[in-house]
C-alpha cells in the first residue's frame, strides 16, 4: 500500500501545503481511497499520477470545511473526465443535504451514481481489496480515523489444498489463479476458496483531526502506518492555552512511543510553522519535537509526495 499527500496544512492552505487530502494506493498501484478533500483537492492530482476514474472510495473525517470543501469541484470534474462507474462517498450525515444541493443548485448531472453514505453508521465497508472500518476521535465537532486493512493480499494457488481435493494441475489452476471460477467433476470451484494470501495483510490509519491519541490504542497495536494530525508544538499550545481540538507533536510522539507504532506520519500542521529554518516557528520545530519523544520511523507529510511501505515494513519516500 502507498499513501500520498495531497494536502497537509491545517485551517487554510499555504503556498506549500494545500488543505487535507490524503490518498491510500492498493498495493497494485492503480485503485485509490481519498481520505477527506480540502479545498483545491482536485488540483493537487493533477500535479500526481492519480486518477479519479480509479477512485474506489471518498471517506470524510468531519464536518469541518478544510477537509471537504473540495468535493463539489472534484466530483464534477470526474462527472466530466468520463467516469461511469458508481462512487461511494463515506462523510458525516450533516454533510450530505450540501453535497446534494451544491451539486443540485450548481445544475450539476453527474454521468455516474454517487452513493452517500453516512459514516456514523458505516460499520464495516469494503472494496474487493481493501476493508475500511473508524474509530471514533475527539475534536469540536465529531471526528473518525479510517482503517484501513488489506483483503487477501497478493493471492497464490493454495496448491496443497488443490492437489488434497484432487483436482489436476493444469489449466484448470491457470483459471483459478486468475481469479475466475472453474468446473471439475460437476463441482463449481470458487477462486476465493483456493487462493490464499502470501503475506500478512497491511494495515493503515488516516485520523482526523484528534485532541486524544490514546483513543487509537486498540487500532494502532499491530497498525504499519499511523497518519495523525500534528497541529502545534507545546511552545505555542502553551502561549494561547488551548488546543483548539487538535494535538501537539509531543502529545503525538508520545503516544506512538508507547503504543509501539512502526511508521509516524504527521500531518495538518498550522500554517504558522514555515519552511525556511531560518524562521521561527519552523516545520523542523515540529520534527525535533517529535522526535525527542518517538524513537520508531518519523516521517513529517510533503504535499505531493508519495510513500510506500517496503519489504522490510518502513515506509519510504518515492517518487511518483
Ligand atoms: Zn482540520
Amino acid at each position: 500500500m502507498d499513501l500520498q499527500f495531497l494536502g497537509t496544512s491545517s485551517g487554510v492552505p499555504t503556498k506549500a501545503r494545500n488543505v487535507s487530502a490524503t490518498a491510500v494506493i492498493e498495493a497494485s498501484g492503480r485503485h485509490w481511497y481519498l481520505v477527506d478533500c480540502g479545498e483545491g483537492t482536485q488540483h493537487q492530482l493533477l500535479h500526481s499520477s492519480l486518477s479519479v476514474r480509479d477512485l474506489r472510495g471518498i471517506f470524510i473525517t468531519h464536518v469541518h470545511g478544510d477537509h471537504c470543501f473540495g468535493l463539489p469541484g472534484l466530483l464534477a470534474s470526474a462527472g466530466m473526465g468520463g467516469r461511469s462507474e458508481p462512487l461511494d462517498l463515506i462523510l458525516p450525515a450533516a454533510l450530505q443535504d450540501w453535497v446534494r444541493l451544491s451539486l443540485a443548485a450548481s445544475e450539476t448531472h453527474l454521468p455516474f451514481e454517487l452513493r452517500l453514505l453516512p459514516v456514523e453508521h458505516l460499520g464495516q465497508w469494503q472494496s474487493e481489496h481493501i476493508q475500511v472500518s473508524t474509530v471514533p476521535l475527539s475534536h469540536r465537532v465529531p471526528s473518525v480515523g479510517f482503517v484501513f486493512t488489506e483483503l487477501n493480499p497478493e493471492p497464490r494457488l493454495d496448491t496443497q489444498r488443490l492437489e488434497a481435493e484432487g483436482i489436476p494441475r493444469g489449466p484448470l489452476w491457470g483459471t483459478l489463479a486468475k481469479g475466475l471460477a472453474a468446473e471439475h467433476d460437476g463441482r463449481q470451484l470458487a477462486p476465493r476458496d483456493y487462493l490464499k494470501a502470501s503475506r500478512p495483510p497491511r494495515r493503515v490509519i488516516v485520523c482526523g483531526d484528534n485532541d486524544n491519541p490514546p483513543l487509537l490504542a486498540e487500532v494502532a497495536r499491530g497498525a504499519d502506518v499511523l497518519v495523525h494530525e500534528a497541529t502545534y508544538t507545546q511552545p505555542i499550545v502553551e502561549r494561547s492555552g488551548n488546543t483548539f481540538g487538535h494535538s501537539t507533536a509531543a502529545a503525538v510522539a508520545q503516544f506512538a512511543e508507547a503504543a509501539g507504532v512502526r511508521n509516524l506520519v504527521l500531518t495538518h500542521f498550522s500554517a504558522r510553522y514555515q519552511g525556511d529554518p531560518e524562521r521561527s516557528p519552523c516545520i523542523d520545530d515540529v520534527q525535533d519535537e517529535a522526535l525527542a519523544h518517538y524513537t520508531g520511523h518519523l516521517t513529517l507529510a510533503r504535499d505531493l509526495q508519495r510513500y510506500h511501505i517496503g519489504r522490510d515494513g518502513r515506509l519510504v519516500a518515492v517518487s511518483s
